[in-house]
């Protein structure tokens, strides 16, 4: 009888030993946005376990540096964040704090997605003043498809050099989201005509690359400066502004106050409208498809009510 537990157990043992490690997740990403931890999981499949810093909820300017995400940074593999300053709130100290060497500037663990794609709003001169939290460029970088597909190719090199033996994998898994990524491209190409040239009012420049993408026209910002929020005397200017000329919408993220929204729809009758702006943002959006589906879907509904 115990000699058959002893065969059983190295049984057991041999059977371990021979599990195909492919079964397992092999690369840890740490995302600094939902964004990219979506991405991630497109070009690397079952080989990578995601987290996500951030939720759609959260301004991702402004969140706390908590020991959990310190514990998740300390085990991570690969850093994908939007970088030009979008979490220099937080994301320093995290570093800090988790000292691990695989996501230095230097190693292929670290990847800032404003490293890669081409920046809106780069100022000539670092300038924090009057609290502007947009001092490197634009870092809502995600919300031109163009620059997704641009993260994608970049992550896709990335996870090949930090887990070689999976390379065929992420190579292949790569094809297929870059091949799904243009055919929708050329869809959404077809469905934005419509909206070119129309004008918008966002509240804060979360929207740079959408609107550049599409071609849309921004009248102005409902904060007056990138991170300050909306002043009377800004508003009043503003809701002149609108006067002028017809506007489509006024846009925020899920996350952004809805009072200046509000006030500025109720004194223009120009619609105040939530975008989803990343993965979660809304129940549907559920990975970048849908993220840029619905968005166009929402911007179509009142551009064809408007008319
Ligand atoms: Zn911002």
């Amino acid at each position: 009888m115990l000699r058959f537990f002893h065969i059983a157990w190295l049984l057991v043992l041999v059977i371990l030993l021979f599990l195909p490690s492919t079964s397992f997740a092999e690369i840890r990403v740490f995302a600094c946005e939902p964004e990219w931890a979506s991405l991630a999981k497109e070009i690397g499949g079952s080989k990578v376990e995601t987290f996500t810093a951030t939720h759609a909820r959260q301004d991702p300017h402004y969140i706390r540096a908590r020991p959990s995400l310190i514990a998740k940074m300390r085990k991570a593999d690969l850093l994908v964040c939007s970088g030009a300053g979008l979490e220099a709130g937080w994301l320093p100290i995290l570093f800090q704090k988790a000292g691990n060497a695989k996501l230095q500037p230097d190693k292929p663990g670290y990847l800032f997605a404003a490293d890669i794609v081409p920046m809106l709003e780069k100022p000539i001169l670092l300038d924090r003043s009057m609290g502007d939290v947009h001092p490197e460029g634009n870092p809502h970088v995600h919300l031109n498809p163009n620059n997704v597909l641009l993260v994608a190719k970049e992550m896709t090199k990335r996870l090949k050099l930090l887990d070689p033996s999976n390379a065929e994998s992420y190579q292949s898994q790569f094809e297929n989201f870059s091949k799904k990524w243009q055919n929708a491209l050329s869809r959404w190409e077809q469905q934005v005509l419509n909206l070119k040239g129309k004008r918008i009012v966002t509240h804060h420049m979360s929207w740079s690359y959408f609107i550049d993408w599409i071609g849309l026209s921004l009248v102005n910002t409902l904060e007056p400066k990138p991170g300050i929020p909306a002043t009377t005397n800004h508003l009043e200017a503003l809701l002149q502004q609108v006067r002028n000329a017809p506007v489509l919408a006024i846009i925020r993220t899920p996350y952004a106050q809805d009072k200046a929204s509000e006030w500025l729809s109720e004194k223009s009758g120009v619609p105040a409208i939530v975008l989803p702006y990343t993965i979660g943002g809304t129940n549907e959006v559920t990975d970048l498809f849908k993220l840029f589906d619905l968005s166009l879907q929402l911007l179509e509904e009142i551009n064809n009510v408007k008319r």
